[in-house]
């Protein structure tokens, strides 16, 4: 049997309990062996910018919020010292490190409206099944129609994941934190603890 492997990508900036709560549900319904974090890396020139974390930071803080969920893993693969890389190729990689498990990305519903806009759809499609995670704010019709097209368009498999939604996105949390507003209970404790101990996000962004 072919493991089947979720992957989480994101900015995770920081990452919160909205996020955890995605995978842990995506790990369930599609019955998957496991689900891979994967930071994002910043181009040069977006690194070490005002009232954001750094690309270490990011990762340390993902370590940390998944570091007691034994199906859960830190995946650094997109995390290049000369800028990020596109997902297609970062896909196209793991199959060629691991050619033996299948991959679903999971996506926001949010996402998939910007998925014509990424580089090579096509070969997304052809390295992974697309996981997009209901959202309240778009009503399903709308979302189910997109998945359609685009399944037509770059021949793919959309599969679409009902999840609870929380009211919550980094910026806002982000933006608490500088204002020294509480962000107790939207992030696991171990991330609180790092944040307030490295003083993360608190100068002006
Ligand atoms: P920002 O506010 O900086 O955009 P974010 O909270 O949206 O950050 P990302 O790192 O951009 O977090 O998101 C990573 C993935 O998690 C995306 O696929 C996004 O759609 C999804 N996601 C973000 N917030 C939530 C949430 N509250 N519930 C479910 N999924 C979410
Ligand atoms: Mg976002």
């Amino acid at each position: 049997m072919k493991k089947r492997i979720g992957i989480m990508g994101g900015t995770f900036d920081p990452i919160h309990i909205g996020h955890l709560i995605l995978a842990e549900k995506a790990y369930e319904e599609l019955d998957l062996d496991e689900v891979w974090f994967m930071p994002s890396g910043n181009p040069p020139h977006k690194q070490n910018r005002a009232g954001r974390a750094s690309d270490k930071q990011r990762v340390e803080m993902v370590r940390r919020a998944i570091a007691d969920n034994s199906h859960f893993r830190l995946s650094t693969e997109e995390m290049h010292p000369d800028g990020y890389t596109y997902t297609y190729e970062t896909l196209e990689r793991l199959h060629e490190k691991y050619p033996d498990y299948i991959y679903y990305f999971i996506i926001g519903a949010d996402s998939l409206y910007d998925f014509d806009m990424w580089r090579r759809p096509d070969r997304i499609c052809k390295a992974a099944s697309l996981l997009v995670a209901t959202r309240n704010d778009v009503p399903e019709e709308s979302l189910k129609k997109k998945m359609a097209y685009l399944e037509e368009k770059y021949q793919g498999e959309f599969i679409l994941l009902h999840t609870p939604n929380l009211e919550i996105s980094s910026q806002t949390l982000r933006d608490w934190i500088r204002e020294g507003k509480t962000v107790r209970y939207y992030l696991v404790d171990k991330v609180c603890d790092y944040i307030r101990d490295e003083g993360v996000y608190r100068t002006e962004s």
